[in-house]
C-alpha cells in the first residue's frame, strides 16, 4: 500500500469575515502548527451577509475541517451550526466552527476564554470586585460578557451606539451577575478599573465620542482591536491618563490557541508566539 504524503494528510482551516485582509490569524495558526508538528493550511476567506452560509458549506464540502468566524458573522454562525457549546449558545455568538466529516458542524466561542487568559495570565489584572465598562455590543462583546461576570466584578456596564443592543445583552446575562446596558452618552462620568473597547469603529477609522471622567489613575484601557500602531481608543486612553493601555493582540493569540486546541487537541505556546508575532512599533 502507498504511504500517504504530507500533503494528503494536511487539513484545511481558515478565518471568514468582512473585512478580512487585516487578519493576523493565518500567521498565528501557521506558527501554532509549526510549534505542535501539526500539518494544516490556514487561509483568509471573504464573505458577504448574502453568501456567508454558502461559503462555509462549500469550504466544508471541499474538505475544510474548521473555521474561525470574525466580524460581522458571529451571530450568523449560530444559525448554521448543528450543535453549539453552552457558552456560545448563551452568547448568541460563534467564533469557531468544527466541521465534522459527517457534514455536520459544531459551533464554539473562544473569545471570552482568550480575553480572560490575556487579562489574568499575561497582564495579571484582577477582575474580582472591579468596575468594568465594555464599549460595544456586537459579536465580540456577546462572547466576553458571561466569562467576565464569572470573575464576579463589582459592576459590568455595557455601553453601545445602539442602546437596545446593549440592553439586550444585559438582559440575557441578568442572572449571571451585576450587568447593565446603556447608550454611549449615558455612561456615568466616574472612573472604571477596566475599559474594554469592543466596537468596530476603529476598523472604520472612526473615533468614539466618550464622556470625560471615565479614566482614573489606575484604569486599564484595553482595545480588543489590534494593529501596527496604537488605535484611536488607545490614544484616547493615554490622553486621559490611563495607568495601562493595551491592544487585543494577546487576546487574539489566546482565543486562537483555544480554537487550535478544539481542532487539533494540542496547546500551542502563546508566550513564544507573542514574542515572534507581536507587531513592533515603528522605529
Ligand atoms: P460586530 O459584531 O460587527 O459589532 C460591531 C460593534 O461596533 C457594535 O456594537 C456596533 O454598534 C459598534 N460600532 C460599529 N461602528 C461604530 C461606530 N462608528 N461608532 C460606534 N460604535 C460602532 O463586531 P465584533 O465582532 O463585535 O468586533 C468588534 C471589534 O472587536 C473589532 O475591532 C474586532 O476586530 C475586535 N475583536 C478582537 C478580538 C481579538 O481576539 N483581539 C476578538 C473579537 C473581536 P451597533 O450595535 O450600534 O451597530
Amino acid at each position: 500500500m502507498q504511504q500517504a504524503s504530507v500533503k494528503d494528510m494536511t487539513d484545511r482551516y481558515g478565518v471568514i469575515g468582512n473585512p478580512i485582509a487585516h487578519s493576523r490569524s493565518p500567521d498565528i495558526h501557521r506558527l501554532f502548527a509549526e510549534q505542535t508538528g501539526e500539518h494544516i493550511t490556514y487561509e483568509r476567506i471573504l464573505a458577504t451577509r448574502q453568501d456567508f452560509t454558502q461559503v462555509v458549506r462549500q469550504f466544508q464540502d471541499d474538505g475544510g475541517k474548521g473555521l474561525n468566524v470574525t466580524l460581522p458573522f458571529k451571530h450568523d454562525a449560530c444559525e448554521l451550526v448543528d450543535q453549539i457549546t453552552e457558552l456560545a449558545d448563551h452568547a448568541g455568538a460563534v467564533n469557531t466552527l468544527l466541521l465534522q466529516d459527517d457534514g455536520t458542524c459544531i459551533g464554539a466561542n473562544t473569545d471570552g476564554i482568550g480575553l480572560l487568559r490575556d487579562l489574568k495570565k499575561s497582564l495579571q489584572l484582577p477582575l474580582h470586585a472591579r468596575k468594568i465598562l465594555v464599549l460595544g455590543a456586537g459579536g465580540a462583546a456577546r462572547g466576553i460578557i458571561e466569562p467576565l461576570l464569572g470573575e464576579r466584578p463589582d459592576i459590568l456596564l455595557i455601553a453601545n451606539r445602539t442602546k437596545a443592543n446593549a440592553r439586550a445583552i444585559a438582559d440575557t446575562f441578568q442572572e449571571a451577575g451585576p450587568v447593565w446596558g446603556c447608550s454611549l452618552d449615558e455612561i456615568p462620568s466616574r472612573p472604571f478599573d477596566l475599559i474594554l473597547h469592543a466596537t468596530s469603529a476603529g476598523l472604520q477609522h472612526r473615533e468614539l465620542a466618550l464622556p470625560a471622567g471615565l479614566v482614573g489613575p489606575h484604569t486599564c484601557c484595553y482595545d480588543l482591536m489590534y494593529g501596527d500602531t496604537p488605535s484611536p481608543f488607545m490614544q484616547w486612553g493615554r490622553e486621559q491618563g490611563a495607568e495601562r493601555v493595551v491592544d487585543g493582540f494577546g487576546m487574539l493569540l489566546e482565543q486562537a490557541a483555544e480554537s487550535f486546541y478544539l481542532w487539533r487537541g494540542k496547546r500551542p505556546d502563546t508566550a513564544m508566539a507573542c514574542r515572534c508575532l507581536r507587531p513592533q512599533p515603528p522605529a
